[in-house]
């Protein structure tokens, strides 16, 4: 995969907006009259972001519990439209049920069905894991490849599943654009109104420092849970970035 490089500076420090050199300015929310004003380039704030998302939540662990990388495979492919809750419990049967990739390539689609049905979606999620884990028998020795481009020919494999094995099991750079952290960076204003997964993923590839990609999209999970939610109103009064977020649409 290529990696965008930076076309802003990469400074981390807070600046007041001199809009000098042309650097683009993040337009935040004071200049909307609602907060008090400070301006970054758009580099400098995920910076600060990054770094303030770091001490608030140390630990950027994935929510899907897996132990083996074929695991998060399929817990990957459950998880859309679904709760990562829901999937660590329902996983469960289906491994006690099939315990490695081999048995699982054998099972019949049906029974994989019965099993992940509660996960929604079943049917096409049974094909999906089950055509998976015949590739991965078949032509990898029951291995998860360590190829982005591998992994996205796998069935049920987009973008977002790919660079979640990348990041989680490979420890490569990675982003990984679900629907937190596609709500987030466009509230933040790290990206201006963009909802295409891929195209703010390209975005991020130019903010972000390639080796902090994985753990800042799982912070952004967590704090998309915790503080800025999707179904109330975020709760920005006790926000680590209220000062310096764009609040955009909220
Ligand atoms: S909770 Fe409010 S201040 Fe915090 S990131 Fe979300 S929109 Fe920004």
């Amino acid at each position: 995969m290529q990696y965008g490089s930076t076309a802003e500076g990469g400074g981390n420090s807070l600046r007041p907006a001199a809009g000098a050199g042309g650097i683009p300015r993040v337009h935040t929310s004071e200049k909307r009259g609602k907060e008090p004003y400070t301006a970054m380039t758009k580099k400098e704030l995920t910076l600060e972001i990054i770094r303030r998302l770091k001490k608030e939540y140390p630990i950027a662990d994935c929510t899907l519990d897996y132990d083996q990388a074929w695991k998060l495979l399929v817990s990957v492919r459950l998880a859309a439209q679904c709760t990562d809750a829901r999937v660590n419990v329902v996983v469960e049967d289906l491994y006690k049920k099939y315990p490695d990739v081999s048995a699982l390539a054998d099972a019949p689609v049906e029974e994989i069905e019965k099993i992940v049905k509660p996960c929604g979606l079943g049917h096409s999620k049974a094909r999906d894991i089950s055509a998976c884990m015949k590739i991965l028998r078949d032509e990898y020795g029951c291995r998860v490849p360590d190829n982005f481009d591998a992994l996205l020919k796998l069935p049920g494999v987009g973008r977002k599943s790919a660079n979640l094995i990348m990041g989680d099991v490979f420890k490569k750079p990675a982003i990984v654009t679900d629907t937190h952290c596609i709500r987030l960076v466009n509230r933040m204003g790290l990206v201006d109104n963009i909802k295409d997964p891929k195209k703010v993923e390209m975005a991020l590839w130019k903010l972000v420092p390639p080796e902090e990609g994985n753990d800042f999209c799982h912070r952004l999970v967590h704090h998309g849970r915790d503080v800025c939610t999707a179904r109330t109103r975020p709760f920005c009064d006790k926000c680590c970035l209220r000062d310096i977020c764009g609040k955009n649409g909220v």
